[in-house]
């Protein structure tokens, strides 16, 4: 502490000095500048513009100093920060906590006030009593006189909920439903301006908006502008909260609000979530820094509704676990009863609220199921149906604080036809009109939109002085009735699951090499413009088309696996085709940067100059990779590396020989590389392709060309294989390779592979990891295992499908496979791995012999084939002696992590949660951290154990209106990275709901895993140009920032351009301070929260640098003014938090 005082006062002291010798310098030439003018009176006005010239000299001088400071100021805390690992590694074990950040990190772990969503579920029965009318909720009573004082306000809120794609494919719904709703919305909003409607998807709207005339346009514009028609939440979709990671959810935010900021010129600022099976914080967040102020949620367990009715804090302020600072508050409104509809929206009574859906009236095509149909309101029968509807009203305001109440009107692709929109307002309008004439009975009744509705609640809470309570946490695991837990969507469909990821990956590494590329080529010609043949207009396009698919597989329906299977099959496609989209993108911006001659660039779409070596050929086939020809003439291969950290990456390509050399293509230095069987069959290798694995040193953000060519025989090391079957021994085909055979000692030793860091033992019988030792010598027990889980049996009993996971009372059954496995054990200077080869599923688990952090974890592949099974999913269980009690922790969309509690009140399916990059199990001496590349089911059933699910296959619809089961199941990859930490020093036992994050390791690890580098090959041996590597960063970024995106905005004047300006997203992230990274990390970190942009990323340089909200919307970009009041080039940088810019690159 003394140290970092001391720090700071010599930082502060330098500047201090700096500051003062310029201004004593500025008033001396002044002095004399004035001492000069004094002697000589002639030509005043000629002293005057040298006195100018002198001032902005000094200016620039100025400047140039303030930098030299922050430069100075950034590599004293880096200095600082390794000065103290350094100390951290050496010193004694308990040395961790002096980790520099850690004081930012447990900053932010006393958020302890208000509501804790994990003491909610410790305290509540989940006994499921008959509530009567309210079926799962309680009899509401009131007295009549609570509105004397105080009149109820109602908000009606008609809105249409139009799913892009589940039942029919995107394009499907909009040609039968959303057009004509939005066509008709514009008749019949204009008709009567006291009719509002609320729209939410913008992927529609803005398909909509394509088809509409100019005139129509304007009436759009103009209901928008009178208030009658409110775009909520704008995101390109309704997006999913468990499967979605948050780059892909800020996308789809940022791709809907860019859309309504250049064609309707409005910002939305409140969210509206009504059917997305479950609710994260993560979700709250970014609505929250994209500069909304309220939210609506509804898909929320039945028994949590009615805990927080009962306590009447449906309405709260939902703050982030890690803040402890009101600074992320939003107000969120959960709505108290079982669903969206009519039925379930105007009271507790769906009976009588049916009524009030005057879509169901007699005669067409939807009625009411609890048999009292809607009647057409008269003057005969509106007093008995206005106080009938009044009586629900009242109840449900009885639920909350304010006198003011919302009411949704609406349902799934409601108001298509003229006729339902005239039904809902004549027949509501006529009710609105009885009470007014009906002051006694203290209600004010009308159309609104939700600002509407929020902007009365924030008044009404304001004049009562109070406010509303606190809440954390996060709303899975969604039941909506009964034991119905929505806990299989987390891992349904899990094959495009894991392509959205993909597309993710390739979207991002994309959007930063194509800004990086215009801003290259801006820079080289010095006046703005970009190389001649370069189609930035068409890759730009390409770009925005990504972004829009990426987005659009956030919906809901999609990458939850809910859809019908053609409409599954529409979004492969979408999701493929943009990937090799973008790849033609990320093709030509790399072929530009790498030539060293630039007039050399040609582009030609149909004759690219590279390839990807990762291919994809359909949309439901896993990629492969294109085997190269090799010659003594060098093959070039492109390597680019997406992350922000110098990596020590493993590139992989095929080649037809087995014999190679590869060489950095700058140096000529050859690298280390190893030769494998690429396998035909489990025991048959092919014999013309040959995998070449290379060890590459990758800069951050680097584009780097490696040269392979065919040299002697054993240039390059073999891997050496053994194979192993209970029983009888496979016929093994392997040429090229030495396989040696176990002899009879060695058949039941368990097998054991290690690296410098880790060292492992697994079953000599099946392959499966047994145990692990740390070079620390801390050793854990590691037990992999995998199961199978069947469905409840008997006609009447409800069965798991793409939604509900209802396993049957049995449980999960071990893997017993009718014969035993196939084991390869295959052993290199590279990379060693054991994988074990059953019917079901390829499973494989592989030590890198590297020095970087890859060679810390182990990497886990499994490639999963269960297309032969009937109502069934297969799960994979580690089982440690890791004594994590029954709490275990699970990522909330890659964002943050978030403390389960594994409660035996519970019935099994509802301890499953989603997993999207993250989860680990710790104890006082270590932590076991699971790190995903694709979203799963994850559960810690028992104590020391931690399962997911891999994939299901259920014949059967689950009844949420699907009316399918899944049974489209591939060939399905997943894979993983484990990591066991040692905290034995720094650990301290923390009870309560505890935030905790993961160490600076495993983000490193997981930043890997998620974005490898990116390899390409040229496409022949034939002369090329001579090319150089891109290196746009002098050294990593700190180890917590996380480069989120460098996203090229579009052109404010011209549509479908690529502008000037990017949009910078870093995200700062929390880790966990108990354990020092040993040997250290190569990545420094900052105490601060401030950091200096252009130190970081150096030598780019930012020609402006504005913040803005996290969707960039221009009224949210922070005033010049109080840019040039601090320092431009100091930014604060919040841990957890994501920071946004606007920034055009010099
Ligand atoms: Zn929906």
């Amino acid at each position: 502490m003394k140290r970092s005082r001391l720090l700071a006062v010599l930082v502060g002291g330098i500047f201090c000095v700096a500051v003062m010798s310029l201004y004593r310098m500025l008033e001396l030439m002044q002095g004399a500048e004035l001492q000069q003018r004094l002697d000589t009176p002639i030509g005043q006005d000629e002293d005057l513009s040298r006195l100018q010239q002198k001032i902005d000299k000094l200016e620039l001088l100025l400047s140039d100093n303030n930098r030299l400071v922050a430069t100075l100021r950034d590599t004293l805390i880096q200095r600082k920060a390794s000065w103290e690992t350094g100390r951290g590694a050496n010193g004694s074990s308990g040395s961790t906590r002096q980790l520099p950040g850690c004081r930012l990190a447990e900053e932010m772990k006393d958020g302890t006030d208000g509501v804790q969503l994990l003491d909610v579920y410790d305290l509540l029965p989940f006994d499921n009593p008959d509530g009567g009318a309210w079926k799962q909720g309680f009899k509401i009573r009131y007295q009549g006189n609570e509105w004397d004082e105080q009149p109820l306000e109602v908000f009606l809120v008609p809105h249409s909920h139009n799913d892009p794609g589940w039942l029919k494919t995107f394009d499907r719904y909009y040609e039968d439903q959303t057009k004509h709703i939005l066509d008709n919305m514009l008749i019949k909003l204009s008709e009567d301006s006291r009719r509002k409607m609320i729209w939410a998807e913008i992927s529609y709207f803005s398909k909509w908006w394509n088809d509409i005339d100019e005139q129509k346009r304007e009436t759009v514009k103009s209901l928008v502008g009178a208030g009658q028609l409110e775009m909520v939440t704008g995101g390109w979709v309704m997006a999913d909260e468990a499967n979605s990671h948050y780059f892909a959810l800020l996308d789809q935010l940022m791709e809907g609000h860019q859309w309504m900021q250049r064609h309707l010129g409005v910002k939305p600022s409140t969210g509206w979530a009504v059917d997305p099976f479950g609710h994260s914080p993560s979700m709250a967040y970014l609505l929250k820094g994209a500069g909304l102020s309220h939210m609506v949620i509804q898909r929320v367990h039945y028994a949590v509704k009615k805990h927080f009715a009962q306590q009447r804090t449906l309405e709260f302020l939902w703050r982030q676990s890690w803040d402890s600072s009101p600074r992320s508050d939003i107000t969120c409104h959960m709505m108290p009863f079982y669903s969206y509809d009519v039925p379930h929206t105007c009271g507790p009574n769906p009976a009588v609220c049916c009524q009030f859906d005057f879509h169901r009236l007699p005669g067409g095509r939807v009625f009411c199921p609890w048999t009292i149909p809607p009647q057409p309101i008269t003057e005969q029968n509106v007093q008995e149906r206005a106080l009938l509807l009044l009586d629900q009203y009242r109840q449900k305001s009885r639920l909350f604080r304010s006198p003011v109440l919302m009411v949704p009107l609406g349902d799934d692709f409601r108001f298509v036809e003229a006729s339902e929109w005239d039904a809902q307002f004549t027949n509501y309008q006529k009710l609105f009109d009885y009470f007014d004439q009906h002051p006694e009975l203290h209600v004010k009744a009308r159309f609104g939109t939700l600002s509407d509705y929020f902007s009365a609640l924030s008044r009404r809470v304001a004049a009562a002085g109070s406010t509303l309570p606190t809440v954390r946490g996060d709303f899975f695991t969604y039941a909506d009735r009964d034991d119905h837990y929505w806990s299989g969507y987390f891992t349904s469909r899990p094959f495009y699951k894991r392509l959205d990821r993909t597309l993710e990956a390739t979207l991002r590494a994309t959007e930063i090499l194509f800004s990086l590329t215009l801003a290259e080529m801006r820079r080289l010609h010095g006046d703005g413009r970009l190389a001649a043949d370069f189609p930035a207009r068409e890759h730009f396009g390409r770009l925005t088309a990504g972004r829009r698919s990426l987005a659009l597989f956030q919906h809901h329906d999609a990458v939850t696996g809910t859809a019908r299977d053609p409409v599954v099959v529409d979004y492969g496609n979408r999701l493929f085709e943009s990937i090799l989209n973008l790849h033609a993108v990320l093709q030509s911006s790399a072929h530009w940067l790498l030539l060293l001659d630039k007039s050399q660039y040609h582009h030609d779409q149909s004759k690219p100059f590279m390839q990807m070596v990762d291919v994809m050929s359909s949309q439901d086939a896993l990629p492969q990779k294109t085997p190269l020809t090799l010659s003594d003439q060098p093959r070039s291969v492109m390597v680019f590396n997406p992350t922000e950290q110098l990596q020590t990456s493993v590139v992989s390509i095929l080649v037809d020989s087995p014999d190679a050399r590869v060489v950095a293509a700058e140096t000529g230095q050859p690298v280390v590389a190893q030769i494998s069987a690429v396998w035909a069959g489990p025991s048959r290798a092919a014999t013309d392709s040959f995998q070449l694995d290379f060890v590459a040193e990758l800069p951050p953000l680097a584009l780097v060309v490696y040269h392979v060519t065919r040299s002697s025989v054993g240039s390059a090391p073999r891997a050496r294989y053994t194979f192993r079957r209970r029983g009888n021994l496979p016929n093994v085909q392997v040429e090229h390779f030495q396989v040696s055979r176990p002899d009879a000692a060695e058949a039941d030793a368990p097998l054991s592979l290690s690296n410098k860091h880790v060292q492992i033992w697994s079953s000599p019988e099946t392959g499966f990891l047994q145990k692990l030792r740390l070079q620390s010598g801390l050793v854990r027990r590691l037990q992999v295992q995998f199961l199978w889980y069947g469905t409840r049996t008997g006609a009447s009993r409800d069965k798991s499908g793409a939604y509900l996971f209802l396993p049957g009372e049995e449980g999960a059954q071990v893997y017993s496979p009718p014969e035993p496995p196939l084991v390869r054990v295959s052993r290199g200077p590279v990379f060693s791995d054991i994988t074990s080869c059953f019917r079901h599923f390829t499973h494989t688990v592989r030590l890198y012999h590297l020095d970087g952090h890859a060679g810390r974890s182990l990497e886990i592949s499994n490639t999963v084939d269960i297309r032969s099974e009937v109502n069934r999913e297969l799960a994979m269980r580690l089982v440690s002696d890791v004594a994590n009690g029954n709490r275990f922790y699970s990522d909330l969309n890659g964002f943050q992590m978030q403390q389960r509690r594994t409660l035996a009140k519970l019935p099994l399916q509802a301890n499953f949660y989603p997993m999207s990059t993250a989860a680990f199990l710790q104890d006082s001496a270590s932590r076991l951290t699971l790190l995903a590349a694709q979203s799963q089911a994850v559960a810690a059933l028992r104590p020391c154990e931690l399962e997911l699910v891999l994939d299901r296959r259920l014949q059967q619809d689950d009844n949420r209106g699907l009316g399918q089961g899944v049974t489209d199941n591939k060939l399905t990859a997943s894979l993983f990275q484990l990591l066991l930490e040692d905290r034995r020093g720094g650990a301290k036992e923390v009870g309560g709901a505890s935030v905790e994050h993961l160490s600076l390791l495993a983000h490193l690890t997981s930043l890997s895993l998620c974005h490898p580098p990116i390899t390409m090959v040229a496409l022949s041996n034939s002369q090329l140009p001579k090319l150089r590597p891109f290196l746009p960063l002098r050294s990593s970024l700190p180890c917590d920032v996380h480069l989120l995106n460098l996203r090229t905005l579009e052109d404010a004047q011209e549509a479908d351009n690529p502008s000037q300006e990017v949009a910078l997203l870093l995200h700062r992230k929390g880790f966990d301070c108990s354990s020092a990274p040993e040997p250290q990390l190569k990545c420094t970190w900052s105490v601060h929260e401030e950091v200096s942009l252009d130190g970081l990323f150096s030598p780019l340089r930012f020609g402006s640098l504005r913040r803005s909200g996290l969707t960039l919307l221009r009224d949210h970009d922070e005033p010049e003014s109080a840019r040039q009041q601090t320092s431009p080039r100091i930014t604060r940088l919040r841990p957890m938090e994501i920071s946004a810019f606007r920034a055009e690159i010099d």
